[in-house]
């Protein structure tokens, strides 16, 4: 897998910052025919025949409960052709009805897919536009309150911040994300090939390795954290800590940012509340895993759409083959 096929981070919209805070402008693009939004429904998109739903203004006014009524997040136009002019891509967020309304909601006859499980469906361009709309959905729903005063706070800016509704506070907060620091951590011993740490965590299927990770500290610089990270979960010493790729990762709202480190001791000494376990492996072992989800017993690595595989991937392929 090289770079380019990073899953989440082929985004084609141009996200339009100064635009979108103009509301004549915003109110064209609602009502243009060339718009297109697309609901979500608790993190998870609709697909007819597989393929993702996507509704124009009119459809959505022909909705079972019209629609246009409820708040949209701008998410950005598409170029696509010069001669077609733009295409202004919104989310519209459809979490307050019951699942069993859902089949009634929309004209079209639609499935509600899990998004992981959907990613197969969808393009590279698709998958980064609904991660980012899934990400700014949950980023609302766990903001409904002001972080401040407590009273509730609105949607403003077209689904870019929110406002609270106390006069006296009216406090204004935008989407967040939360840095991750995930790393590669490779141990040359003196004789022999170049090993690489990956462990076992406890949220993972028994039979899954996968490198180690973990959330930025406040106050704590990215290389800062991989090292106290892997000390901490696994009690080994790194240095040479280097960047290497990031990528969104909408579960729920994360950013993950990707490194390789050089193990100076190869002692594991894990910590049991964060992981089962951890062990050093060849390249040559890594290369006989099998992917997550495979069915049989053998070891298994993470999914090609995670950044941990990226990881892996980037890590083999600097290794001989014996
Ligand atoms: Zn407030």
């Amino acid at each position: 897998m090289s770079d380019h096929e990073m899953t989440f981070s082929k985004m084609p919209l141009d996200r339009c910052s100064s635009l979108r805070k103009d509301k004549n402008w915003l109110l064209n693009q609602v009502k243009s025919k060339n718009s297109i939004f697309i609901p979500i429904w608790r993190g998870n998109y609709f697909f007819v025949e597989n393929k993702l739903l996507q509704l124009n203004y009119h459809e959505l006014e022909l909705s079972a409960e019209n629609l246009t009524r409820k708040p949209f997040i701008f998410l950005g136009l598409e170029d696509r052709l010069s001669s077609q002019g733009n295409y202004a891509f919104f989310v519209i967020d459809c979490s307050e009805y019951q699942e069993e309304k859902l089949s009634d909601l929309f004209t079209k006859n639609c499935q509600l897919i899990e998004f992981r499980k959907s990613i197969t469906l969808l393009s590279a361009h698709q998958a980064a536009i609904l991660s980012y709309a899934k990400s700014l959905s949950h980023w609302h729903h766990s903001n409904q309150f002001c972080g401040f005063c407590g009273q509730p706070s609105i949607a403003d800016c077209c689904g870019h911040s929110r406002k609270c509704t106390n006069e006296a506070c009216a406090k204004e907060t935008f989407p967040r994300t939360d840095p991750v620091v995930i790393m590669l951590v490779e141990y040359q011993p003196k004789n022999g090939p170049a090993q690489c740490l990956l462990a076992q965590h406890h949220h993972s299927n028994y039979q899954v390795v996968s490198t180690l990770a973990g959330f930025v500290d406040p106050c704590e610089t990215l290389e800062e954290a991989v090292t106290r990270e892997v000390k901490e979960e696994a009690g080994v010493d790194v240095s040479d800590v280097t960047y290497i790729a990031s990528q969104p990762w909408p579960f729920p709202g994360s950013l993950m940012i990707g490194f390789f480190a050089k193990a100076i001791n190869n002692e594991i000494n894990i910590d049991n509340d964060e992981l089962v376990d951890a062990q050093w492996f060849t390249a040559q072992q890594v290369r006989q895993f099998d992917n997550w989800g495979d069915e049989g017993g053998n070891i298994q690595i993470p999914r090609k759409e995670s950044i941990a595989r990226y990881l892996i991937e980037q890590w083999l392929a600097k290794q001989p083959h014996i």
